[in-house]
């Protein structure tokens, strides 16, 4: 099969929502904006061998490319709307890219996205998301604005579970179907994205590891925020206590990664989405700083992954 056949085949859909006027098979996608609305936009890459490992399989691939760009998105409070897809394949492999396209398609339903365009060429396994969304003027969530007595709530269904599964990777995996899922499958929090406008001072997800995340956060304020985590009321995932210390277990779910929950600053007395926890509250310091149960956090610990590595 040829790049076009191809593209054609497993890429190109007859059929856009109704803000699309032209969709994937031209030189390029047009898609109207109504008033009033604004635009956010975000680009993510997924490496095999270096964001999941070199063998995998082709809906987790999808479902981890997609998903962990519309966290993004989530984070912002948008509605998603479309995305474009980069895709380098080391060979035209009919049954791997039809199971990929299959579920790519699958969730982009799911989440109420439109593939409107993309490249695909030879190469290493690796793919690039463009997600776009669109918001009410304004109101786009950012990652400054935590204030001094804001609390930070945590959304989302628990913490290490994606980290713990790159642990066991190499001879128990299977035996631990839940971490799988949420390294393989993770979920946009859209709903719950949409529920903070208004509501919440500022909001990261978390891709990279909470606490390197909230100190995103605690940077991007505009005066400096210090705060103690309280260990007690983080969700860890399942299994995670009764297969590693607790040390590690922290370790995973504070600085694992791959968790796409949302970190929101949300004033005292305003009401959280339902199901979030309160880690904390920001207090005003000299320079940012994340303490775990007022103590520092533990010397031997990378706060998350470094995308230099
Ligand atoms: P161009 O030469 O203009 O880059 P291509 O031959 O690369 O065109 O792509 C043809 C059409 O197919 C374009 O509309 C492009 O957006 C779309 N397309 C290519 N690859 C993908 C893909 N992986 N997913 C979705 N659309 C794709
Ligand atoms: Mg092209």
């Amino acid at each position: 099969m040829n790049e076009f056949d191809l593209i054609k085949r497993y890429f190109h859909r007859d059929h856009h929502g109704p803000s699309v006027i032209v969709g994937n098979g031209d030189d390029g996608a047009v898609f109207q904006t109504p008033d009033g609305r604004q635009t956010v936009i975000s680009v993510d890459a997924l490496v095999a061998g270096r964001h999941v490992p070199s063998l995998c399989p082709p809906e987790g691939f999808a479902a981890r490319l997609l998903g962990r760009g519309l966290s993004d998105l989530a984070a912002m409070g948008a509605d998603p709307r479309y995305f474009l897809l980069s895709l380098t394949l080391p060979n035209f492999d009919a049954a791997w890219v039809d199971q990929f396209s299959e579920k790519l398609h699958q969730l982009a339903v799911q989440w109420g996205v439109d593939l409107i365009g993309g490249d695909t060429s030879k190469g290493p396994l690796a793919a690039h998301v463009t997600v776009i969304g669109e918001i009410d003027a304004g109101r786009a969530l950012g990652r400054s604005g935590a204030l001094t007595g804001d609390q930070l709530w945590l959304v989302g269904r628990d913490l290490g579970g994606a980290r713990a599964y790159l642990e066991v990777l190499e001879d128990r995996a299977d035996e631990h179907a839940a971490w799988a899922e949420r390294y393989w499958r993770p979920e946009p929090l859209l709903d719950a994205g949409r529920a903070l406008v208004g509501c919440a001072h500022a909001v990261i997800d978390i891709s990279d590891g909470l606490c390197q995340d909230l100190d995103h956060l605690l940077s991007a304020a505009a005066s400096p925020l210090r705060i103690s985590l309280d260990s007690a009321t983080l969700p860890l995932a399942p299994g995670l206590m009764d297969q590693f210390d607790e040390h590690q277990a922290l370790e995973f779910a504070l600085t694992g990664g791959d968790d796409y929950c949302l970190l929101a600053a949300i004033p005292v007395g305003v009401a959280a989405p339902h199901g979030a926890v309160c880690l904390g509250q920001f207090e005003a310091a000299d320079d940012a700083v994340i303490l775990l149960d007022d103590r520092p956090l533990p010397e031997d610990w990378v706060l998350g992954w470094d995308h230099s590595r």
